[in-house]
C-alpha cells in the first residue's frame, strides 16, 4: 500500500505539470480541476487522496464504484467510463458527474430518473474524437446536436464535453499524438458555447499527455497512474483482504 508521502509527492508533482502547462498557455492553474481516477485500486487510496486535499475522484465502472464509495467519505465523484442504461438507477441521486453520456437514449434514461428523484443530473457528452472503434463517444459529426437533445431533457444540465483520444503509436510523443483530438473538443465546445453557455467544461487529458491538454483547454484533466501507480489487473472488490 502507497504511503501518504509518496502520495503527496506525486500529487504535487501532478500539481506542477498542471501549473506549468496552465502558466505556459496564460491560464490559470486553479481554473483546472484534477480528478484522481482510482480504478482498480483498493479504496485505502482513494482515502490517501482525500485527505491530501484531493477530492474529486474518478472511477469507470459503476460496479466497482457502488462497492467503494462508502469507503471513501469526502469523496466527490465523477463517472468517467461507459454507462449501461441498467445501471443508470445506481448513479443518479449520488451528486456523480457523469462524463460518458454518448447516446439519446442515455441521455433519456438519466434525466427520466433523475425526475422521479426530483434533481438534476450533472452530465459530459463524450465524443469520441479519434473515430477509435476501441472508445466510447458519439461522433464528432453529431457531438452538437447530441449536446442541444440533451439539454432539452427537463432533468439533465449538460456542463460540458469529454473525450479520450485514442492510444498513440509507440515512439510517439503521446501530448503530441492527442493534441489535435483535444483541439477538436475544444472546437466543438466553443461551438456549442456559442448557444448554450452553460456547456463550458473539457474533461480531457490523463496521465501521459495533461499538459497537451491543458495547453488546449481542458478544465478537468483525469489522471490515474501519475498518482496511484500502475493499475492492478482488475476492478478492486470489497471481498478482496486489504493488505
Ligand atoms: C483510467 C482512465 C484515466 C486515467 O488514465 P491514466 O493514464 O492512468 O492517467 C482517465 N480517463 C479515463 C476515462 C480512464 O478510464
Amino acid at each position: 500500500m502507497m504511503r501518504a508521502e509518496e502520495f503527496q509527492c506525486r500529487l504535487d508533482e501532478v500539481r506542477a505539470r498542471i501549473e506549468r502547462a496552465a502558466l505556459g498557455a496564460g491560464r490559470p492553474p486553479q481554473s483546472i480541476i484534477l480528478i484522481g481516477v482510482t480504478k482498480t485500486h483498493p479504496p485505502q487510496l482513494g482515502q490517501l487522496a482525500v485527505a491530501a486535499g484531493l477530492i474529486d475522484l474518478g472511477e469507470n465502472r459503476v460496479q466497482e464504484w457502488l462497492a467503494k464509495r462508502d469507503h471513501v467519505p469526502g469523496a466527490r465523484w465523477h463517472l468517467v467510463g461507459q454507462l449501461q442504461r441498467n445501471k443508470v438507477k445506481d448513479v443518479v441521486g449520488h451528486q456523480v458527474l457523469v462524463h460518458s453520456v454518448d447516446r439519446e437514449k442515455l441521455a433519456q434514461a438519466l434525466s427520466r430518473r433523475a425526475e422521479e428523484a426530483g434533481i438534476l443530473q450533472r452530465v459530459l457528452i463524450q465524443v469520441n474524437v479519434g473515430d477509435d472503434p476501441a472508445k466510447g463517444g458519439c461522433e464528432v459529426d453529431r457531438a452538437v446536436d447530441l449536446v442541444a437533445y440533451a439539454r432539452n431533457l427537463p432533468n439533465l444540465a449538460v456542463e460540458g464535453l469529454m473525450t479520450i483520444p485514442p492510444l498513440p503509436a509507440s515512439g510517439v510523443d503521446p501530448g503530441e499524438a492527442a493534441r489535435p483530438h483535444f483541439a477538436t473538443l475544444r472546437r466543438l465546445r466553443d461551438a456549442a458555447r456559442e448557444r448554450y453557455p452553460e456547456v463550458a467544461h473539457l474533461s480531457m487529458g490523463m496521465s501521459a499527455d495533461l499538459e497537451a491538454a491543458v495547453e488546449e483547454g481542458a478544465t478537468m484533466v483525469r489522471v490515474g497512474t501519475a498518482l496511484f501507480g500502475t493499475r492492478r489487473t482488475g476492478p478492486w472488490r470489497p471481498e478482496e483482504d486489504a493488505r
